[in-house]
């Protein structure tokens, strides 16, 4: 097939690229570069030896997104383009609700003028809110904490909707959970701009010292250690689920958790990562961070069941590779 992936410039996106040229779809990308670089698309041809048609566009721009559809064959979208900072998500939550929104609204309304009837969305665990691990597709929504969490509700309920009116519309809602480390080449992988939010890339930067010190949020949870426990998966086992669904879609709306189904502790995953690497990782315990769970785990038995797709790849070789690709990632930010 011939894929139409949005925001395959960045982290998740490169990877699922590589994937789905390595399983003999070709990729178009659009990306707007606003979180990701064009380099990255050079190293999706790197590994994989394959030809890459690239689009810088906002995909909330429907003329420029007709114009893919217009001259490229598209036969499915796999829809990764989308702001992703919770917190950011707070101070500037128009931005969130126009730039998630309403790119989902533009490309379903160009799936649905040029025939196009495969659709796989990204969504996230957060969805579930402050639902009880482990979370079950089935599970009712809660409101999230935040409008990132807002946006991805609702694109979901827009892409059911139309599922629901369309017979012919085959949608795959993939709820990730915490995606981390990156191609065993080290080519690509997660590159935050300015000081990371998230667990992993702030790990891999305190290893290398562009950070000082690691601040482990809370050690009061009700959990085996008390620190924060999440579903970590490795990206390269994300995005062959992204395969998966593309090859097992099926008419209608059908939503999956991507995780491996195991937690695992902030302090586990330092010491996996101290062990994996061999590398100390500085860190204290401070305060919760406001809007965090305790646990946060998929059941991932219906992927499995329906998708014939299971993650692999353990926390060792999360935290090996995510410090390769650290390693080899020369563009980072200074910090004093
Ligand atoms: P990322 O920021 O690395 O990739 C998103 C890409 O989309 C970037 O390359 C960015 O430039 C592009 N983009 C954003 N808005 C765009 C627009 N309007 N037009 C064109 N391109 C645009 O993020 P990621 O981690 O690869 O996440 C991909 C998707 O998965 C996002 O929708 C995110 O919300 C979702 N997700 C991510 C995680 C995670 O922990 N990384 C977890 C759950 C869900
Ligand atoms: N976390 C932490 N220190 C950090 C970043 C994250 O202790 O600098 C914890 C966070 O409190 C949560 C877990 O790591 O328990 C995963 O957080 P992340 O932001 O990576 O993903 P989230 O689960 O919030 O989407």
């Amino acid at each position: 097939m011939n894929i139409l992936v949005t925001g395959g410039a960045g982290y998740i996106g490169s990877h699922t690229c590589v994937a789905l040229l390595e399983a003999g779809h070709s990729v178009v990308i659009a990306d707007n570069l606003c979180n990701s670089k064009r380099e990255s698309v050079e190293k999706i041809i790197d590994i994989t030896k394959k030809e890459v048609t690239f689009f810088e566009v906002d995909v909330t721009d429907q003329e420029a997104v007709d114009v893919i559809f217009n001259h490229n064959n598209i036969d499915g979208v796999i829809h990764f383009a989308g702001m992703k900072a919770v917190g950011e998500s707070v101070e500037i939550p128009l931005t969130y609700y126009y730039n998630n929104i309403v790119s989902t609204m533009v490309l379903a309304k160009a799936c649905q003028k040029y025939g196009v009837n495969s659709f796989v969305f990204s969504s996230s665990a957060t969805v579930y809110g402050d639902n009880a691990a482990p979370f079950v597709e089935t599970m009712n929504l809660l409101p999230t904490t935040n409008p990132y969490g807002e946006t991805k509700a609702m694109s979901e309920r827009i892409l059911s909707d139309i599922a629901k009116a369309d017979s012919e519309f085959s949608v795959s809602i993939l709820r990730y959970f915490n995606p981390v480390g990156a191609h065993e080449s080290g080519l690509i992988g997660e590159a935050p701009n300015g000081i990371p939010n998230n667990l992993m890339p702030y790990v891999t930067q305190v290893a290398k010292g562009t950070l000082n010190k690691l601040r482990v949020f809370g050690s009061d949870y009700p959990t085996l250690d008390g620190s924060g426990v999440r579903d970590f998966i490795h990206v390269v086992d994300l995005a062959e689920g992204h395969v998966a669904a593309l090859d097992n879609l099926k008419k209608g709306a059908h939503i999956y958790n991507l995780g491996t189904g195991q937690g695992t502790s902030v302090l586990e995953l330092v010491k996996a990562f101290e062990e994996a690497n061999g590398i100390e990782v500085h860190y204290e315990i401070v305060e919760r961070r406001p809007g965090d769970i305790a646990s946060c785990y998929a059941d991932a038995s219906k992927a499995e069941r329906e998708l014939g797709w299971t993650a692999k790849r353990d926390i060792f070789a999360m935290c090996r590779d995510a410090w390769k690709f650290e390693k080899n990632y020369k563009d980072l930010v200074e910090i004093k």
